[in-house]
């Protein structure tokens, strides 16, 4: 799987790069001469643009896979569009498109991911999978093997961010577990980061790509356009192929692992530490859970409800206070609070089972 990704991308990171939407011949044609000269090979360009509201530029379909054809002819790069339908699928085969991606909207729905997967027997092009815009990530599992059912071989995931309820700066929330969870399901399947669309403006894209290299993804997709400002879709998220150039020359590719003996050696010593601190905090919490069970004999006995709304509310501002002095991120401990909360409750109200069934009636 990977040769072939190899083959197509060269090195890693894994870059694809070009505008949102193509737009125009005008626009393809200068975006990608721009970028071919800043080492940009392989392109991608939406053809058919999801648009959340009617009546927007929603992609100039057809006509744009024409241009693209001549794109890949006249520059020599490989093209990467969006698909949403098999007629997508038909119509991107039939103008040589060379590598087709699931949008967020589009891994969302298993009858439509089915019957793309179900269109593309025997086709040999790399394929990749944006993250559902939901942050489930059985979704996105599910629609890396529906894909893979119907014999694609060179699958890729894309990490595009996710909705959220909490507003945040982001305007796709990263959620960085969710994709790492996707990594240790699917080791073997590239994972690239759209900073882009988990961004929504240009100013953080940089950071956002760094940070994906550094947790070791495999490549990014990024948005670039010749202008900007003018562009038809997601106009503040894009960058210009030389400030591209710019940003991924900035960027520290991070190695998997290292041979070096020193490093190796001195990683081990800060595991140990980390597992004896890791044993540490299971006694601790056996030792607390011990305390807990004899709470709850004790409210049983004194005929006391297991739920005490002060003492709960008590320790959920206390704790993330006490955080808050050792440099802790008081949500980080209150999360953690709130999964031992729910454990101490579990084993109370098994004590308080036990004494029913000890109690019933015997006929
Ligand atoms: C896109 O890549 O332009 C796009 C629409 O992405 P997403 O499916 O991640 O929203
Ligand atoms: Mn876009």
């Amino acid at each position: 799987m990977i040769e072939k990704m190899n083959a197509i991308f060269g090195n890693k990171p894994y870059t694809i790069a070009g505008p949102c939407s193509a737009e125009s011949w005008e626009q393809i044609y200068s975006t990608v001469k721009s970028l071919v000269a800043n080492g940009i090979s392989v392109i991608r360009a939406g053809v058919w643009k999801p648009r959340t509201r009617p009546n927007q530029f929603e992609g100039k379909g057809e006509e744009a896979l024409k241009w693209l054809q001549q794109i890949k002819k006249e520059f020599d790069v490989k093209i990467a569009t969006e698909v949403a339908s098999t007629e997508h699928v038909e119509l991107a085969l039939k103008y040589e498109i060379d590598i087709m991606w699931l949008g967020a909207r589009t891994t969302v729905n298993p009858f439509v991911v089915q019957e793309i997967a179900n269109s593309l027997k025997g086709v040999n092009n790399p394929f990749f999978i944006k993250n559902p815009i939901n942050p489930e990530l059985s979704l996105w599992l599910g629609a890396i093997e529906r894909i893979a059912g119907a014999g694609i071989k060179n699958i890729g995931a894309v990490h595009r961010g996710f909705s959220s309820f909490q507003k945040t700066k982001y305007r796709n929330a990263p959620m960085w577990q969710i994709p790492l969870e996707l990594k240790s399901h699917f080791p073997e399947v590239p994972l690239l980061c759209d900073p882009s669309h988990i961004a929504g403006d240009r100013e953080m894209i940089f950071d956002i790509a760094q940070k994906a290299l550094n947790l070791n993804y495999d490549g990014l997709m990024i948005e670039s356009h010749y202008k900007p400002n003018n562009a038809l879709s997601d106009a503040q998220q894009q960058i210009t192929p030389d400030e591209l150039a710019i940003l991924l020359e900035k960027l520290k590719v991070r190695e998997a692992t290292s041979d070096d003996v020193l490093f190796k050696n001195h990683l081990d010593e800060l595991r140990d530490k980390v597992d004896h601190l890791d044993r540490e905090i299971i006694e601790a919490l056996a030792t607390r859970m011990k305390a807990v069970e004899e709470i709850g004999e004790y409210k049983k006995d004194n005929n006391v409800s297991i739920f005490q709304l002060n003492r709960w509310k008590e320790i959920t501002e206390t704790r993330p206070q006490w955080a808050k002095v050792f440099n802790l991120d008081p949500t980080y401990i209150l999360d953690i609070y709130k999964f031992i909360h729910q454990e101490s409750i579990k084993k109370q109200t098994i004590i308080f089972n036990k004494d029913n069934i000890d109690s019933t009636p015997q006929r």
